[in-house]
């Protein structure tokens, strides 16, 4: 059963990236009413294109629940994933995925592509989208907004000691 206080979560987690400089994605994975996996987005930290939010909350579920399958659990993410993270979810056979904001560049649950409803694959995964939306999508246009202002004082500082 879906429920908002999971997506809350992946909100505190994206603003855990948000706080490192990184775009804010947050993700958690729950089981049987606990939460088992958290994860943000630690790309740029990490120095590593796999550093997702929801792969790092897989890789520390799998941890708890001593398996690489991770049946009967909820993933929350506040954003889309892309296809490296719906193809490791469709890979550990996590069976439902709520979605807050939809990523019409990047996202493949449905956006550019549908990842979790191909019928050759031996797994679909189910989707709840929307939970938390503005408040999901406003972390992200908060940040790119604060990061082209940043950019725009720095130009100006720029340009102002080369004269
Ligand atoms: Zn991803």
């Amino acid at each position: 059963m879906s429920d908002v206080k999971y997506m809350r979560e992946a909100i505190r987690q994206a603003k855990k990236a948000k706080a490192l400089g990184e775009v804010p994605i947050g993700c958690v994975i729950e089981y049987r009413g606990k939460i088992i996996g958290r994860g943000y987005n630690r790309r740029k930290t990490d120095k590593n294109t796999l550093s997702h939010a929801e792969l790092n909350a897989i890789r520390k579920a799998s941890k708890v629940m001593g398996d690489w399958r991770l049946e009967e659990c909820t993933m929350y993410v506040t954003l889309e994933p892309c296809q490296m993270c719906s193809g490791a979810i469709v890979q550990a056979r996590i069976p439902k995925v709520v979605i807050g904001c939809m990523n019409p560049k990047a996202g493949c649950a449905g956006s550019i592509l549908n990842i979790f409803d191909v019928p050759e694959f031996n797994h679909q995964v189910e989707t709840e989208k929307g939970m938390l939306e503005e408040e999901c999508s406003a972390l992200l246009t908060d940040f790119f907004k604060e990061l082209r202002e940043r950019n725009r004082a720095e130009k100006m500082k720029k340009a102002l000691i080369s004269d």
